[in-house]
């Protein structure tokens, strides 16, 4: 093992094959495994046969644990950051252990494996070029169509995770900001006995869980097509003026003016030129 840090260990999403041999051996060798959930990752241990030392860290006692496995790394020991399932710091917490051991000066590496959206995204059909991470919603409907409404224009791919408690409610909410005609995939319990990757219209998706109520149990990824490109309304005369003052100006002067004399969206006109 390399000099003392901090490793971020991903485990499985549900199938426990999952868990690379690297991982293995690597909480195999640390002098000390910080969980998010003791019980919870030492029933993967014992799976696996791997005895350790077990600290929780969670959201509520991060600084604390914090000081104490810098502790640790100064008197030259390793430690491994788990959390229940999939890779640590995404949705999970672990952001303010990380931060602070490098600044303390320790090495922080990954020791990379699952994480439900990058498996859900993999399988899903939806395009990747480009793709927003927004994780959980807010939990009251009233916050969650607002967020929703925020990124109803964003054009690339928009991925979230959900829980069974709200599947149906979140659903609902993206149809009535985004329009029930949106596409979306629905990525149910991966890697497990009952894995379900579905994809259809928002409106459909929707009919399709209330139909039956299997498939609104478990865990979620939602991955929602981005928005339409806007079709440009431009005239060809405003086109022409924009195309004339371009010539001599810089653009956004040129859509400046443009759109006084034409009357056409400035903005428009500017995105025009800049393509
Ligand atoms: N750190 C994890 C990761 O790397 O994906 C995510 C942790 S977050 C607290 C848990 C959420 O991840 C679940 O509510 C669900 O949205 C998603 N998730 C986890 N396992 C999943 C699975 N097997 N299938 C679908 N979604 C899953």
């Amino acid at each position: 093992m390399s000099s003392p840090r901090l490793y971020v260990v991903a485990t499985p999403i549900g199938n426990l094959g999952d868990l690379s041999p690297r991982a293995q051996q690597i909480l195999a060798e640390v002098d000390l495994i910080a969980a998010e959930d003791t019980r919870h990752s030492g029933k993967l241990l014992q799976h696996f046969n791997i005895k350790a030392n077990l600290i929780s860290v969670h959201d509520h006692n991060e600084r604390q644990r914090a000081s104490l496995i810098i502790d640790r790394l100064a008197a030259g020991e390793s430690v491994a950051l788990v959390s229940d399932a999939g890779t640590p710091i995404i949705s999970d917490p672990g952001f303010v252990l990380v931060r602070a051991v490098k600044e303390a000066g320790f090495e922080v590496s990954p020791v990379p494996g699952c994480c439900a959206f990058v498996a859900a995204l993999s399988a899903s059909g939806m395009p990747s070029d480009r793709f927003s991470f927004i994780g959980f919603l807010p939990a009251k409907s009233g916050a969650r169509v607002k967020a929703l409404e925020a990124l109803a224009d964003r054009q690339e791919t928009l991925i979230f995770y959900e829980s069974t408690h709200r599947i149906v409610d979140s659903l609902k909410d993206m149809a009535q900001a985004l329009g029930d005609q949106r596409r979306v995939c629905v990525a149910r319990e991966l890697t497990k006995t009952f894995e379900t990757i579905h994809t259809d219209t928002l409106g459909a998706v929707i009919e399709w869980m209330l139909a039956d109520a299997n498939q609104q149990r478990g865990e979620f990824v939602v991955i929602v097509e981005g928005a339409a490109p806007v079709e440009t309304l431009l005239t060809q005369d405003a086109i022409r003026v924009l195309e004339l003052l371009a010539a001599e100006l810089p653009p956004k002067k040129a859509a400046a003016l443009a759109a006084d004399i034409t009357g056409a969206n400035k903005k428009e006109l500017y995105q025009h030129l800049i393509g």
